[in-house]
């Protein structure tokens, strides 16, 4: 099939990197009032408005029918004052530099809410996996590897998969980096095949992260499982994965979506069954255990919780009035704009940001790296035991900083991240 690219989805009022600044200054507006905070050295601060270093490559690849074809592919290091830095890489039409620079700064503040000794980066490539070919995707992804070769190392940049990009495409990073290197480099990335240096628990750590800030929230809220309804949006790795451990702790899932439609059932959804029907038919299209209802009705359905885990900013001025749940659990990168912040907190709805709720993946990718280097591998019990003491102990963070500060969990989150990384920077004192 000749690759022929599809127009860019124009999504609503789309401007994570206008977001996160938003948040940022809320969070540096109540660290600047809290007179307790005398240490915390102010000008700093400014400098994480921006990214450490910016990386854009043009990647010209052979398509399988002998055409030629340029693709644009970005690399963001946010910061490294905590450590290397983490992050994945997308491939998808929407991809962009304000997009990746953003994603590459949320991966700062969330290593620092959960603990994990990285900085914060992100990549992505411009183009439409969808319709390309396996061997396509892994001449790109050479291409780009190859080109980012002097920015990726295990102690200086590591990636993971994100939107579009699996183990498989992790596989192929690690083997052209380490034939680049001379010699095997397993802890370049995180997210790999398990027969080549992956964590057991990796594949379903984001949505086990979900499930953990979910119910630790619910019990905040005085919420009973087994009386509560939730909503899934998008299923792949962290919808599908959220939606089984979700409904694992007894929460009836009575509609989950993907980019085909939204799918509702009263009395509950089957997730095992829905996973296997995707799993067969590649989409939820046709799916019988739930009727169609219109796309995006799932994120004002009257249900307890919601947990949007598919898009940036579904979540936005247009709905936010109209959503039900009491909880919000964000699966997904920046599903909420900031100016649906506002109208949530107005609705008393808690809303687990992202930067905290989805944290998980980058736990797991954290001991993944660490059994690499150590060359000695874990139990799957013992990767889930620690990612959840981990996930616990940063919600907890979380919800006191919101008290204290009289604030939401999201800027919390923000103020938590903000102080580490300021205070590492200070300690280095590398600001001339
Ligand atoms: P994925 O590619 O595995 O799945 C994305 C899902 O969203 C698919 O089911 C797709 O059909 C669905 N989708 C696309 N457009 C949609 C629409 N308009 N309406 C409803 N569903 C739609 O990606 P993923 O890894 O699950 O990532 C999802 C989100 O979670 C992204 O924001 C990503 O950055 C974030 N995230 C992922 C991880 C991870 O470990 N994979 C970690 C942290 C955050």
């Amino acid at each position: 099939m000749a690759y022929k690219e599809p127009a860019p989805i124009d999504k609503h009022d789309n401007d994570p990197l206008g977001s996160m600044m938003e948040r940022f200054n809320k969070a540096v507006e109540l660290i600047n009032n809290d007179s307790k905070l005398i240490n915390i050295d102010k000008n700093i601060i400014d400098s994480l408005k921006y990214p450490k270093k910016v990386v854009m490559v043009n990647l010209p690849i052979t398509m399988d029918d002998g055409s030629l074809k340029v693709f644009e592919g970005y690399r963001v290091i946010h910061s490294t004052s905590l450590g290397p830095s983490k992050g994945g890489i997308r491939y998808d039409m929407g991809v962009n530099l304000n997009e990746v620079k953003a994603l590459a700064a949320w991966m700062t503040w969330k290593c620092a809410i959960v603990g994990i000794p990285y900085g914060g980066g992100k990549g992505g490539i411009k183009c439409d996996p969808t319709i390309m070919s396996a061997s396509e995707k892994e001449r790109l992804t050479r291409a780009y590897t190859a080109a980012m070769s002097d920015v990726f190392g295990p102690e200086k940049d590591i990636p993971a998969p994100d939107v579009n990009t699996s183990s498989q495409e992790m596989a192929w990073i690690m083997d052209e980096f380490s034939k680049i290197q001379g010699k095997e480099c397993p802890a370049v990335v995180t997210g790999k095949p398990i027969l080549l240096g992956g964590s057991l628990g990796r594949s379903a750590a984001t949505g086990r992260g979900v499930m953990v800030s979910c119910r630790a929230a619910m019990g905040k809220m005085g919420m009973v499982p087994s009386e509560s309804t939730c909503a899934v949006q998008g299923f792949g790795n962290v919808g599908s994965n959220s939606a089984q451990l979700i409904e694992m702790q007894g929460l009836k899932i009575v509609a989950i979506s993907d980019h085909t439609g939204d799918y509702y059932n009263k009395n509950g959804i089957n997730i095992d069954e829905a996973i296997k029907y995707r799993a067969e038919n590649k989409t939820l299209a046709g799916f019988k255990g739930a009727d169609q209802i219109g796309t995006g009705e799932l994120l004002t359905l009257d249900v307890d919780v919601l947990v949007p885990a598919a898009l940036e900013d579904v979540i936005n001025s247009d709905n936010a009035h109209n959503i039900k749940a009491k909880l919000i659990v964000e699966g997904a990168n920046g599903p909420t704009s900031a100016d649906a912040d506002a109208i949530l907190h107005e609705k008393g709805i808690v809303v687990v940001p992202d930067i905290l709720a989805n944290a998980g993946g980058v736990t797991v990718s954290y001991f993944e790296w660490v059994q690499n280097r150590l060359g000695y591998y874990w139990t799957e019990a013992r990767v889930n035991r620690r990612a959840d003491r981990t996930m616990k102990l940063a919600f907890e963070d979380v919800w006191q900083t919101a008290t204290k500060y009289n604030t939401s969990m999201r800027i919390a989150a923000y103020v938590i991240a903000i102080l580490k990384v300021t205070e590492s920077l200070q300690h280095r004192g590398k600001f001339q």
